[in-house]
């Protein structure tokens, strides 16, 4: 469903990708993986115009986005999580959501279902919310807008482990409800466990794709281009 292919990125005169190729399927979740400053969050900024591609194609259920501002990719059908959090502190919870709302199968009542925690608290102002809380609602936010496809960035970084394995139990739901979803993280046994099929990054190029099993088995790989 989302198809990148030989994606050029650039901060000025600097090149950060060079010639990305990626694929999510719909219904699979789909993980970049890759040490500290190898082009994740570049390759996210790519997909959603932020740091648009000089040279490439990205098609979203053969839709091209690349080219387009970043109003019109969310609109196409992306939902970002991105890395800390980013909701509104002033509004409550439930205001946090309907802000972002656009029809579609996840409602309020939905992602409230989905979130016992964030129901508990629906009338509070987000910006009292726990770290873990605020998280939720970041991927609350996310879901109201119906998106096609939901990337979440380091979406559990710094997060306590207990809330941390709330937030993966929710990409099991989602999972389960067939969203197709981009996943970026640090920690490696829960992808393993969720994900479908994973890219490794290395200095902007994908230098590896393949299934949970075959990465779980590859000692040489995890060790080589993820250091664990
Ligand atoms: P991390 O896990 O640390 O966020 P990452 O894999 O997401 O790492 P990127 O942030 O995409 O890596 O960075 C890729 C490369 O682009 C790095 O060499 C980085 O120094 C460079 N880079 C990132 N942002 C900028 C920027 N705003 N200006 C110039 N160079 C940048």
């Amino acid at each position: 469903m989302l198809s990148l292919r030989g994606v050029e990125s650039f901060y000025g005169s600097s090149q950060a990708l060079f010639g990305v190729d990626l694929d999510v399927a719909s219904g699979t979740v789909t993980t970049l993986l890759g040490r500290n400053g190898m082009g994740k969050t570049t390759t996210v900024r790519a997909i959603l115009g932020l740091t648009p591609p000089r040279r490439g194609k990205i098609a979203l259920d053969g839709q091209r986005l690349d080219g387009l501002p970043p109003y019109r990719i969310a609109r196409a059908g992306i939902g970002l999580v991105p890395e800390g959090r980013q909701i509104f502190p002033t509004l409550t919870v439930r205001e946090n959501l309907i802000a972002t709302a656009r029809g579609g199968g996840w409602t309020e009542a939905r992602v409230l279902a989905l979130f016992p925690r964030l129901a508990e608290r629906a009338g509070q102002r987000a910006g009292t919310l726990s770290g873990g809380e605020q998280q939720m609602l970041a991927i609350g936010r996310a879901l109201m807008t119906n998106p096609r496809l939901l990337i979440l960035d380091e979406a559990t970084e710094g997060l306590a482990p207990l809330i941390r394995e709330e937030i993966w139990r929710c990409v099991e739901v989602l999972k389960a409800d067939g969203q197709a979803i981009l996943l970026i993280d640090k920690n490696l046994d829960a992808l393993l466990r969720l994900a479908d099929r994973h890219h490794i990054i290395e200095k902007g190029r994908i230098v590896w794709a393949g299934g949970s099993a075959e990465l779980a088995a590859d000692t040489a790989l995890r060790q080589r281009y993820l250091g664990i």
